[in-house]
């Protein structure tokens, strides 16, 4: 499978067409940006590991029943998906206080929930990916209301599939983004990437950050804390 066109290139990802209209190939870059673009830099060695975390996620996802874009890791940067309808919304569901939900609702972070929340973000960078709920997705028109019921069912037994799995190899899913597309038949199907620079990982006992915190707010270690995500997560694997 080969590239053609470059569709796309985004803040972490170049997205390409292939002779095979209905897949794409995704090619994951090191740059890295906080705060909507605002902070820019460079994760050394990032791209390889989150294409390499992403598709490790997204298999243990299909084996778990969630359909997923996920077709074949062509090599250390780059794999062949599904090319999908993103629907331009960020769903986000969180098990601990942090990031935004501490400073919106002034709580620290850290707090344990009972139950995981669900929340969407209109994905767009010149709005500032701003809040949204159910009836402005619907008055917008970015999806249908079953859309919206299937996207919220997945996420939820997303959740309950990675926080199992992470907890087994020391880490806690603290919150995460997910990206949903439509395939040309209507089916719903996950989307994007699963990784230190879309989720919230801790050290399940020492509660370190080993994600995307680190670079947001200069805390150091940013190289080796993706490093450690991966050798936890495939150590046991090539
Ligand atoms: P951003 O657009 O936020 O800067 P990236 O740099 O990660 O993000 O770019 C990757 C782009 O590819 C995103 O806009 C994402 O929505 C899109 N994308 C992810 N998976 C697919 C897919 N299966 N089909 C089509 N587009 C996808
Ligand atoms: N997130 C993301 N992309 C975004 C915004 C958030 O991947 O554009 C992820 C982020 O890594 C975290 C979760 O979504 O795991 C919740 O982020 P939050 O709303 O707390 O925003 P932030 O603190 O990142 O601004």
């Amino acid at each position: 499978m080969e590239k053609t066109a470059q569709l796309y290139e985004g803040k972490a990802k170049k997205v390409f067409a292939t002779a095979d209209e209905r897949l794409c190939i995704v090619s994951y870059k090191d740059s890295a940006t906080a705060f909507n673009g605002e902070k820019k830099g460079t994760i050394y060695g990032k791209g390889v590991i989150n294409n390499r975390l992403t598709n490790r996620l997204m298999r243990l996802l299909e084996e778990n029943g969630i359909p997923t874009h996920f077709i074949e890791e062509l090599n250390d940067r780059e794999t062949v998906v599904r090319k999908a309808a993103i629907v331009p919304l960020e769903v986000i569901i969180r098990n601990i206080s942090a990031g935004s939900f501490a400073k919106r609702f002034g709580v620290e972070e850290g707090v344990v929930f009972e139950s995981p929340t669900f929340e969407f973000s209109y994905k767009s960078d010149a709005l500032g990916d701003p809040l949204m709920n159910d009836y402005h997705a619907l008055a917008l028109g970015l999806a249908t209301e079953p859309e919206l019921e299937t996207i919220r069912a997945y996420a939820f037994r997303i959740n309950d599939i990675l926080k199992a799995f992470l907890l087994e190899h020391g880490i806690t899913l603290v919150d995460f983004k997910l990206e949903f597309g439509r395939l040309p038949d209507g089916t719903i199907i996950l989307a994007d990437e699963i990784s230190p620079d879309t989720c919230r990982f801790w050290d399940v006992r020492t509660h370190e950050k080993l994600d995307k915190d680190r670079f947001r707010r200069d805390l150091g270690g940013v190289e080796a804390a993706y490093e450690e995500v991966l050798r936890r997560l495939l150590g046991d694997e090539k």
